[in-house]
């Protein structure tokens, strides 16, 4: 009897079972497991109880929702390196520290070398798996870009996963690394994602679009600005002086026209919420460079002049967020810094 992906589809999936494999023990706060909790298009119980046709049988192996602990749930890992579950989608939440920095201890790890007794470092679980992953995701601004943890000052030299493997790097199905960023990630924007690489992993959908900061296109395209319930007055230059308006909140802080992020058309849990649409100022958690390039020290002064665009500015972070023995300089990162004087805030016609 044909099944419900077969009749739907046309053909049942290329594989039958895809595993998820899900660390959190990078610098984070698991943050990016709990807001994905609350996603339902698709929700995660939608997609392991195979309630969407043209899936494969999908097992997810994350020690916040898993029921199994300790050694039982290490076993996933531990199968995963061996081959045993392929394929798999290797899935990374949490900055990656850089082990190399320091003589003696270590910054985050998962599980227990059983032969020496030693913690098996996050950095080492990425070396193992990534390598032998169908896919590799970095999931929230952590992983993907370093996030909070990666800040100037901090010791742990830590980075995102891009910069922890390479931006070139490809996965055995010849996928770059997925970056979702978001802080935490914004829940469907998350599963959306897994769904297609599951579809592609099906052979059900060609290759997934990412741009040049390996987001996926269709969720990161566009600016928070473009999506704003607020547009009509930025466009109108009425702007809101304090909290609490429902004018523009560009005067107050908000970086939205240089930010790419879908949570003002998206909302954040069933289409309510997105930031500015409901009177928070956008701080940029999706961009690479957060929280370090988008401090208000400047961006908040009144009689400012607007400037032109630089949109590119906003999207590389800091040179101390790399590979190496050395903890790299990071009073760099105050030259690095956007402010109002290198990024538009506005059309030419309006003023700070
Ligand atoms: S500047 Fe911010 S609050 Fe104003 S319209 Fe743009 S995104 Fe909305
Ligand atoms: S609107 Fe800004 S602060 Fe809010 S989720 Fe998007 S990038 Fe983050």
């Amino acid at each position: 009897m044909a099944t419900m992906a077969s009749t739907l589809s046309g053909r049942p999936p290329d594989v039958k079972e895809v595993h998820i494999v899900w660390i959190t023990a990078g610098l984070g706060c698991d943050g990016d497991t709990i807001s994905v909790t609350n996603a339902e298009q698709p929700s995660i119980e939608d997609v392991i109880l195979g309630a969407i046709p043209g899936l494969p049988k999908v097992h997810l192996h994350n020690p916040v929702l898993a029921k199994e602990v300790g050694n039982e749930f290490m076993e996933y890992f531990y199968r995963a390196e061996r081959g045993e579950l392929d394929p798999f989608i290797f899935v990374v939440e949490g900055s990656i520290p850089n082990e190399t920095i320091k003589r003696e201890g270590y910054w985050a790890a998962q599980g227990t070398d059983p032969e020496t007794g030693q913690p098996i470092t996050t950095c080492e679980w990425i070396d193992r798996l990534a390598p032998k992953a169908w896919a590799v995701v970095a999931a929230g601004t952590c992983a993907t870009y370093g996030g909070i943890h990666a800040m100037e000052g901090n010791p742990t030299g830590c980075m995102g996963l891009a910069d922890y493997l390479g931006w070139d790097f490809r996965s055995v199905a010849d996928i770059p690394i997925v970056n979702v960023p978001g802080c935490p990630v914004q829940p469907d924007n998350f599963m959306e994602t897994a769904l297609y690489l599951l579809y592609q992993a099906a052979g059900l959908s060609p290759m997934i679009p990412l741009d040049e900061r390996l987001r996926p296109t269709w969720l990161f395209g566009k600016t928070v600005h473009e999506g704003c319930d607020r547009a009509g007055y930025y466009e109108q230059s009425d702007f809101a002086h304090e909290y609490g308006s429902p004018k523009c909140l560009v005067k107050i802080g908000c970086w939205g026209p240089v930010v790419n992020c879908n949570v003002t058309k998206r909302g954040w849990m069933r289409g309510v919420g997105g930031c500015p649409n409901v009177g928070g100022i956008c701080i940029a958690c999706t961009m690479p460079g957060f929280p370090d390039k988008f401090r208000r020290d400047v961006f908040g002064r009144r009689g400012r002049r607007l400037r032109r665009a630089n949109p590119q500015a906003a999207q590389h972070h800091q040179q101390y967020r790399q590979q190496g023995t050395e903890l790299a300089a990071s009073g760099a990162a105050s030259h690095h810094r956007l402010s109002a004087t290198n990024v538009l805030v506005s059309t030419a016609t309006a003023t700070l």
